[in-house]
């Protein structure tokens, strides 16, 4: 293979929301998620990411998106009041409470639970019934859901649906949004250098490690699975993204 270069700069996954190939929650086949995101190629390349107390700047955050199927009739329009009624993928459960037998005693005793749920067609429990692990008193709480982003599990972040471009390559799976998306992970994959070629500048209190979006100012190549950027997977894994190419 010839010698070749990706200089990748600032491109997070997110500014590959322009349009995600997506099965459609009623019929399975093939649908489209869109957003305000112009596509990678219309966009101003980024060299520089400003991130100052937990807060980074950097442009393409989409503000609207809406989901449509190429066979049935089924529309999703996102609506941030209520993201959760059109979030299809894993949630995580959260329920709280504090002991009132311990708090008698003088001390608060946080209970925790957490759970993930695949959301179906049945509704989900409001109330659980929490055990204090110090003396063991039931005290009832509320179940909060919240979705999932960080399960393992292929679809896209703004409605959870299952992702149409993905394939299995041994216990892996390879997926992509879309094609730009698609070509961009061939160019990194087969390069046989990878350059970065953009800076995080932190403004004092930018603490990358702990920021919980951390996601967020990871470049899409940063969160690609070592296996996947092993030299020895590279022509498998470059056959799947071949094999995709239908798919978006
Ligand atoms: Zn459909
Ligand atoms: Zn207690």
């Amino acid at each position: 293979m010839e010698d070749s270069t990706y200089n990748e700069t600032f491109l997070p996954l997110r500014f590959f929301l322009n349009q995600v190939a997506v099965h459609c929650p009623s019929c399975n086949k093939k649908g489209y998620v869109k957003t305000d995101i112009p596509p990678v190629a219309e966009q101003e390349k980024i060299f520089e990411v400003f991130v100052d107390c937990g807060t980074y700047y950097s442009p393409y955050r989409w503000s609207t998106a809406c989901f449509l199927c190429c066979s049935c009739s089924k529309r999703i329009e996102f609506d941030k009041a209520s993201s959760l009624k059109t979030w299809h993928g894993p949630i995580i459960a959260t329920a709280e409470a504090s002991c009132p037998a311990c708090m008698a005693l003088g001390y608060k005793q946080r209970i925790p639970a957490k759970k993930t749920v695949i959301k179906k067609a049945i509704t989900l429990p409001t109330s659980t019934k929490l055990s204090c692990n110090k003396c063991n008193t039931k005290v009832d709480a509320e179940w909060k859901y919240t979705p999932n982003y960080s399960a393992m599990v292929p679809t896209d972040p703004i409605f959870g649906l299952a992702l149409f471009a993905q394939q299995t390559l041994g216990k892996h799976i390879v997926w992509v949004y879309n094609c730009e998306h698609l070509n961009h992970m061939k160019a990194y994959i087969q390069a046989t250098q990878r350059k970065t070629s953009f800076t995080i500048l932190t403004g004092g209190h930018g603490d990358l490690q702990r920021l919980d979006s951390r996601h967020d100012i990871l470049s899409f190549s940063q969160t690609l699975p070592t296996w996947m950027k092993a030299k020895s997977n590279r022509s498998a894994v470059l056959k799947a993204l071949e094999d995709l190419k239908q798919k978006v």
